[in-house]
């Protein structure tokens, strides 16, 4: 039987990590995986996550199976994070998921039962994952034009062109902020006008939120998602806590979904739980009651929600240092793209061949569609890494 399998692709940007890792050149600088770096190019675990640890040793009584939602402590307090304190609980359903990855697969699990015809139109570009996922289920695509080359931003008239291919009941998945690859990201207006147009559709929102308080802030990043959620009458939002809590390996995300009234809402949740235990049962528990801690207790949220801030700005200020050492070296202006984006990433809009170069001359690797985490960067890397920008002529 096993020999029967075929081959699987490399994943492009885990190989890239391999890659990187045999490289024997201490010069070499990280730029690939979407993990957040500090200085000292460590992912440390935050300090808020460390004393919840601690409690959790101390205080837990049992290790017994929680609910097949997992603990709905966990979905209340990521529904404040995301949804704000006046969410519509009537409407609300929700399931702890293993990451963000395990929140975008059971959702569109969701959408094969309830509604297997309806496309799920993805922007191009988009992370990965989102394609992959749905073509191994055999889930309708669509694409939507997203980021446009020439200007470094959102296309927005190119993404609102593409979507009127849209049919009622077909899904829109939109990254609630931070998007990656690009680093380009809607402003309110635009949310605005995307909400809009979805219910005069009949379209549903899909929003995929993985870098919560990486952008402009814990509620900026948020409001985007709640404008859509005061606007519609349902949607779906897959939810990471791996980046904004630093509990990558914990796997720790929820699956949210707003029903159209409070009629639907029990189905919805029935729904979701028996996704749930057809594909792995009982969610993880321990990253869920870590972010369950944090979020219910004002002293750990307040520390948290500072040192998230510091991971954030720190981010801002190596961009804002990048576009400033490309304007030296460019004698121009085209660069400035790098300090507007939001996020982890950037994509520099490099060729394929420019960023092989760069990783063959200068040991700088990067994702080869030009993403760059700009949490790998440091104060000693973002000239090394200018210098190699100019002299692959991007
Ligand atoms: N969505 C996006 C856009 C992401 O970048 C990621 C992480 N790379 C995820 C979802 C999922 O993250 P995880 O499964 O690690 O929580």
């Amino acid at each position: 039987m096993l020999s029967n399998l075929k081959a699987q692709p490399v994943d492009k940007i885990l190989g890239l990590a391999a890659a990187y890792r045999a490289d024997p050149r201490d010069t070499k600088v990280d730029l690939g995986v979407g993990v957040y770096k500090n200085a000292q190019g460590l992912t440390p675990v935050m300090r808020a996550i460390k004393v919840a640890e601690q409690r959790i040793v101390d205080e837990e009584q049992t290790k017994a199976y929680t609910g097949l939602a997992g603990d709905p402590a966990f979905s209340e307090a990521m529904a404040g994070l995301i949804l704000g304190t006046d969410y519509p609980r009537e409407r609300f359903a929700a399931v702890a998921t293993p990451g963000g990855t395990g929140a975008i697969r059971q959702a569109l699990e969701l959408i094969q039962m309830a509604s297997p015809d309806a496309t799920v139109w993805l922007s191009n570009p988009t992370w990965p994952n989102h394609p992959s996922i749905m073509k191994y289920l055999g889930v309708p695509m669509g694409e939507y034009r997203y980021f446009d080359n020439a200007t470094r931003a959102v296309d927005f008239a190119g993404m609102m062109a593409d979507l009127e291919g849209v049919k009622a009941g077909d899904l829109v998945l939109l990254h609630g902020c931070c998007h990656n690859p690009t680093g380009a990201n809607l402003n309110l207006t635009q949310w605005g006008e995307v909400a809009d147009f979805l219910n005069a559709r009949g379209a549903i929102p899909f929003i995929d939120i993985a870098y919560q308080g990486f952008g402009d802030g814990l509620e900026q990043d948020a409001a985007g998602v709640r404008l859509i959620a005061s606007k519609v009458p349902e949607m779906l939002i897959a939810a990471s806590c791996s980046k904004n809590f630093g509990i990558y390996r914990e796997r720790t995300g929820v699956l949210m979904a707003l029903s159209p009234s409070s009629a639907e809402q029990s189905l919805t949740q029935t729904n979701l739980q028996f996704l749930n235990r057809q594909n792995f049962s009982f969610p993880p528990d321990h990253g869920a009651r870590l972010v369950s801690i944090i979020l219910n207790d004002d002293a750990l949220k307040t520390d948290w929600m500072q040192e998230l801030e510091d991971v954030r700005l720190g981010m801002l200020d190596l961009r804002q240092q990048l576009a400033d050492a490309l304007r030296e070296r460019s004698g121009s202006d085209r660069f400035g793209f790098i300090a507007e984006h939001r996020g982890m990433f950037s994509r520099l809009g490099a060729s394929p061949e420019q960023v092989e170069a760069m990783r063959e001359h200068n040991a700088i690797y990067m994702v080869g569609d030009s993403r760059l985490n700009i949490a790998g960067l440091n104060a000693q890397t973002v000239p090394i890494l200018a210098d190699a920008i100019i002299a692959a002529g991007v």
